[in-house]
Parts: C-alpha cells; structure tokens; sequence
C-alpha cells in the first residue's frame, strides 16, 4: 500500500510519500535508543508536565488535526474534533494520574525477611507501536500517553493512509517540549517492520489492527522474545431484551453501529434480539438507520462519511451480497451511495445465520446483522461462538439476566445499557482472538513497565 494521502470523500490522492530508506530507519533507532537513556532519567513530575503541555498544544490545533483526519481517512469532522478532545483528555488522564502510579508499591517486608521490600514500575525502553487509520489520533495516542509517562520511548508505524496524521503526533510531542526523539514517527510500509522489530535496541510492540498484521508482528516478536500488546477485530454482540428501552436501544444501537462511518473495533456488529420485541426493535432501528444523513464528511449536519478506502468499500459490498445469496434480508440501505468517494449506505440486514460472513467475521462499515433469539441463554451461547471477545453489550432491566451476562459473555468488556466505549479511567482490550493485553488506566501502563521487585536485607 502507499503512503499517501488520498481523500476518501472523493478518491483524490492529495499527496504521496516515500518510505524511509533503511538507512534512515536505522538512524532513528538509533536516535530513539540514545533518547531512552536519558528519558528514563527524568522524573514522573517532568512528564507529567510535558504530557499537560501535549494536551494544550492539542487544544490549540484541534480545528487543523481535525480537518486533516477527515480528509485522510473520511470520518465526519464531528467525531474528529471530539476525537482530539479525547486524546487531550487522555494526555491529562495520565499527568494527573501518572505519578501516583510509578510510586513504589510496597510489599509485606517481614513476610520476606527484608528490612524493605517494594515493586517499582520502570519503562523497557524503546517500543515499536504499529496503528491503524480508524481513529488515527486516538489509537496512536491511547499507547503514547502512558508509555511516555512511564518513561518509555516510542516509535510509531502509523497506517499507510494517515501519513500526515503520523508527522502531526511527533510534530505534537516535539511542540510539547517532551526531549528529541522521545516519540517518533516512522513512514515505512508494513514490510518494513520486521526489521524494526528484530532489531534489539526495540525492546516491545504493540499493534491495533486486522488479526492478519497482529499475528505477523506477534510471530516476529514471540520469535524475538519480545513484548507484545494487540487490539485486534472485534464483531461485539448486542443483545436486546423484552425489558429494555426500546427506543433508547435502537437510537443507541444506530450509534454503536455507524460511528466513525461503521469502522470501529468495538462498533456493535451483531444484534441478538428477543423473539418478543424483535419487530418492534427491527423497526426502530431500520427507521433510526435510514433517517441517518450520508454526505460529505466535513458537513455539520452529516452522520456518516464514507468508508476509508475503496477496498474496504469493496470487502462491505462482498459481505452484504454473501449474505443475500445465503437468505438474508435487506431491510434498509445495502448498497453504495452513487457518488464519488467510497459512500455505502446504512444498512440493515435480518435473518442472518452462521454460514454467513457477515455473522462470523468483521464486517467494517455501516452494516448491523440481525438475529432474533428465543432467550438471554441462546443469545450468550452464540455471541460466544465468535472467535472474536472484544466489547459486549446488553439491553435489559433484568438483575439477573445482567448479571448472568457479566458471568457468562466471552469479551474483555461488558457494558449494560450502554454502547461499549473506551475511556482513560478504565481497561481497554479483549479476550479471544481480539487480542490479548489491556490499554488505558494503569493496567495499560504497567505493560511496557518492568515491575522490578526490590528485596533490601
Ligand atoms: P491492517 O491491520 O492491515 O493495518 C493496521 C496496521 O498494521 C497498519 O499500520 C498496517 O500498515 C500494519 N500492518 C498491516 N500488515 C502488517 C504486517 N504484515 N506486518 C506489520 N504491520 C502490518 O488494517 P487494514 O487497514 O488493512 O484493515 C483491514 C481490516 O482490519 C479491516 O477491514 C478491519 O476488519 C480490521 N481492522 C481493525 C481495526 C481495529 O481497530 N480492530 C483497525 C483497522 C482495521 P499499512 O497501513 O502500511 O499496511
């Protein structure tokens, strides 16, 4: 794939790049080891410091950064600017939090003999992140924010389509005062990182992505005995019950379903719904779906831009017809918006079944698959069947049946009467073939720390 800017709304490439040589990559390594060994050095209150600056630096630009993710990779100038927000926040997250996080911790000294005993979290060193193009600030910024205020240094192979998003978030952390070549960014091609990641000054990975580029870079890793953190597909269940808020549900589900233009990992991808409220749901939803404005991303009042990139358009396109062909029923949208740029409707499809691609993969744009269920237990047992355990969502007034979903749903996060969200006070990842790993909170710091147990006699 090139490194390019090409604009999603009308297929117009806008700029190119090319790769950095081996040469150059080399060099920033080698730029990026040197900064580590005196990055570590710097105290918790000086990152702190730097991180509130990042986020002021974000604040001031958010209109720029903003504009420049919705026009490389087509999601509406609403969710960009409220994607800034969100990194700033995160950014604040950890500089209030961070320090009381790196405190030592301290153990049962008699219990072990010692005079003291503590554990003290200590950065790895440089680490290799690899990042999607879906919330392109977010992701890359989700890793940053506590790796740097561990002390760890970064280097980010950013999605090949969001180059200039990539050159801001090193741009941003240099704006921010943090020292030269704490963050920087690499513009290389996805086969270029095996050598980045053999390579022993990179002590750690972590990757959001397809499953296909998580296992590559965890088979070079496991190979390197290297760290590694992934984020991975996700087909998250959202199941309906007779006591919920209808209305809320669908209006939720909508949302759950087509934000960032249907390209989220933890978008809601499958809706398991009780056979007794399954067509008055359908209704709602299918009503909420269609009344969504497609359009020009940069456009106040649209809801859905189009899909990143024509080949993901395509991959959409192939799901759908797969499932007509094996039965399914369109209820609403289901086809391309006859435009130019990679537009696709809102679409709902019903009657789906397993054999079905879009039932057991992850189908990434605006298409919700519907399945009406006889109770709570059949709709666990097949939200389960997924290889994928991401996010998971439940609809219901029911005690019991909420609670026998936190037991029994297969996902790394559970959200009841809510769509599944990420946010810095609370652990982010899943289980399955989503990945393994947590981001966000101090669970997503502490691994890219090492947690050095100190004995003193
Ligand atoms: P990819 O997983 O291919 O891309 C994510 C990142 O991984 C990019 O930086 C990419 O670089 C890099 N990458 C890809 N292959 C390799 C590899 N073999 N070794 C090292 N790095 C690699 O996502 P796509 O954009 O191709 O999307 C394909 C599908 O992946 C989507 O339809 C969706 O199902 C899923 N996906 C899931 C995401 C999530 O948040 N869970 C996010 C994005 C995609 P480059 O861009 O240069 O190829």
């Amino acid at each position: 794939m090139a490194i390019a800017t090409v604009n999603p709304a009308t297929g117009e490439t806008l700029q190119t790049f090319e790769p950095l040589s081996d040469d150059a990559v080399e060099e920033r390594i080698a730029r990026a080891a040197a900064a580590f060994d005196r990055y570590r050095l710097t105290t918790p209150q000086q990152r702190a410091g730097w991180l509130r600056a990042a986020a002021d630096v974000l604040d001031a630009d958010a209109k720029s950064v903003a504009e420049l993710m919705t026009t490389e990779m087509g999601k509406t100038l609403a969710s960009a600017q409220a994607e800034v927000g969100k990194c700033a926040k995160a950014l604040r997250y950890y500089a209030e939090h961070g320090e009381q996080m790196l405190q030592p911790q301290p153990a049962d000294a008699q219990a072990v003999g010692a005079v003291e005993a503590y554990v003290v979290h200590q950065p790895l060193g440089v680490v290799l992140a690899v990042m999607p193009w879906n919330f392109p600030l977010w992701q890359a910024m989700r890793f940053a924010a506590p790796a740097l205020m561990a002390g760890n240094v970064g280097l980010l192979k950013h999605a090949s389509n969001v180059p200039q998003t990539a050159l801001y978030l090193e741009e941003l952390f240099r704006k921010a005062g943090f020292p030269d070549d704490v963050f920087q960014t690499l513009l290389i091609g996805s086969g270029q990182v095996e050598a980045v990641l053999r390579d022993d000054r990179v002590v750690a990975a972590t990757l959001t992505g397809s499953n296909a580029a998580g296992q590559a870079v965890a088979t070079v890793a496991g190979d390197a005995l290297k760290k590694t953190v992934l984020e991975l597909g996700g087909s998250d269940p959202f199941i309906v019950m007779p006591s919920a808020d209808l209305d809320r549900a669908a209006e939720v589900a909508v949302t759950a379903r087509c934000q960032n233009n249907g390209q989220s990992c933890i978008a809601a991808k499958r809706f398991f719904v009780h056979a007794d409220v399954a067509e008055e749901f359908t209704r709602l939803f299918a009503e909420k779906m269609a009344a969504l404005t497609v359009g020009d991303p940069m456009d106040e009042g649209t809801k859905v831009g189009p899909l990143a990139t024509e080949s993901g358009r395509e991959d959409v396109e192939r799901y759908v017809a797969d499932a007509v062909e094996k039965g399914a029923t369109v209820v609403t949208g289901g086809k391309r918006v006859d435009r130019p740029g990679w537009f696709y409707e809102p679409t709902l499809v019903t009657d789906v079944t397993p054999e079905m691609g879009i039932w057991s993969e992850e189908v990434f744009g605006p298409v919700a698959a519907l399945h009406t269920v006889a109770d709570l237990d059949e709709a666990i047992r097949l939200a389960n069947e997924h290889v994928y355990g991401l996010g998971s969502n439940l609809w219901s007034e029911d005690q019991g049946e909420r609670l026998r979903f936190i037991r029994d749903i297969q996902s790394g996060m559970a959200f009841v009467n809510g769509m599944t969200t990420s946010y810095p006070e609370l652990p982010f990842g899943g289980v399955k073939q989503s990945g393994y790993g947590r981001e966000l909170t101090e669970v997503g710091m502490y691994e890219f720390c090492n947690a050095k147990t100190v004995w003193i006699g």
